[in-house]
């Protein structure tokens, strides 16, 4: 074991019990025969692989990890007790719809300590569409279950620009969301991706300036309810930012584990087979990519930039062991000269910068 080895893993479960219009994640609907098949490759890439016992943060998303029946989730955690000592975030995404207080029980049991719920809108004519199967009432009643066993630290998820959505069906769903009290809100506007139910429908996101409009009464309200915008789409209250996904915008190395999971491990980023029988036939297969050095000073930016905090340079420098300013030096002037970076101790988008993201990265893509 190096120390440089990771300190962060993602563990994917491909299930769900039910699958939403919107969703182009890896995952299938849940079966006893194909979980227990998994469940076994799971065991054989944990005996293959080596990880570090002292990880940071486990986070189990999915799929829907809660959708495995209470004796495969203990399975499962058990799994993963070996890595799990000396963490400080232990995340397991959670569905309302299969949420039972005996797996709450597990998961405390196991030292989970953050939970990521599905909330989406309180609209019940947007979740019908969406196919979701439970509303504002479940999630809150979800979360009294999880704080009453002692997990805590609860994150909700919500979508906007939603088909036929309203921006007063979007503010009816956030201020709903924020008198439930969660530690942290994330917000992702709908992309209607190939292959699911809205695309199939022909369904359409709404236009670019209702979107737009929307984006912008989240990030003016949000804030006014102790909410702190400290990445593009993600808002926490004091102290309260995801330790495991802001790993991922530092551009830290972490481990993939199970069917759909992808992983980097210094130059090396890889994705685990999507196709369930594939992962369970070799669960050691991995389809890996091996970075270059410019690929990897870009992916940095381009991850960093996502934070309100920016980019150190000192962190840049930590890494790749070349000055920022040596490798990016006028391309940061010139983007600072048109008021699109700000420089203050860190690199870092103005507001009008981070909106158009996109064209900001753009200038540092290699030549
Ligand atoms: S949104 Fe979540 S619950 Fe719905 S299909 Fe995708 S992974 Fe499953």
């Amino acid at each position: 074991m190096k120390m440089s080895d990771p300190q962060y893993l993602y563990l994917h479960v491909p299930f769900c019990r039910t699958i939403c219009a919107y969703c182009d994640f890896c995952h299938t609907v849940y079966s006893q025969k194909a979980s227990r098949l998994w469940l076994e490759a799971l065991q054989r890439e944990f005996g293959g692989r080596s990880v570090r016992r002292n990880l940071k943060t486990i986070y189990i998303g999915g799929g829907t990890p809660v959708c495995l029946p209470s004796a495969q989730l203990e399975q499962l955690l058990s799994l993963l007790d070996p890595y799990a000592g000396e963490l400080t975030e232990y995340t397991v995404e959670i569905n309302p719809e299969v949420m039972t207080e005996e797996k709450v029980k597990i998961l405390a049991a196991h030292g989970v300590s953050r939970a990521s719920i599905g909330y989406q809108t309180d609209d019940l004519n947007l979740l019908k569409l969406m196919n979701r199967h439970h509303s504002a009432d479940d999630i809150e009643e979800c979360m009294h279950m999880l704080r009453r066993n002692g997990i805590s630290n609860i994150s909700l998820d919500l979508m906007y620009s939603l088909p036929s959505q309203t921006m007063e069906s979007l503010q009816g769903a956030v201020r709903r969301a924020v008198m439930m009290e969660p530690d942290h809100l994330s917000l992702y506007s709908l992309q209607i991706e190939e292959n699911t139910l809205f695309a199939k429908k022909g369904y359409q996101p709404l236009d670019e300036d209702t979107e737009a409009d929307m984006y912008e009464w989240i990030c003016s309200t949000l804030p006014k309810y102790g909410f702190e915008q400290y990445e593009i789409s993600n808002f926490a209250r004091k102290s309260k930012q995801s330790v495991h996904n802001t790993a991922y915008w530092h551009y830290e190395d972490f481990y993939g584990f199970s069917c759909g999971a992808s992983g980097k491990e210094g130059n090396r980023r890889y994705d685990k087979p999507k196709n369930l029988k594939e992962y369970c036939d070799n669960p050691l297969k991995e389809y890996t990519v091996h970075l270059e050095q410019s690929d990897m000073m870009f992916e940095m930016i381009m991850m960093n930039l996502r934070l309100r905090e920016g980019l150190e340079p000192q962190r840049f420098l930590d890494r790749f062991g070349v000055p920022l300013a040596d490798v990016y030096g006028s391309r940061i002037s010139s983007l600072i000269d048109r008021g699109l970076l700000e420089f203050s101790g860190s690199l870092k988008c103005t507001e009008y910068g981070s909106r158009i993201l996109n064209s900001v990265l753009e200038e540092f893509l290699p030549d």
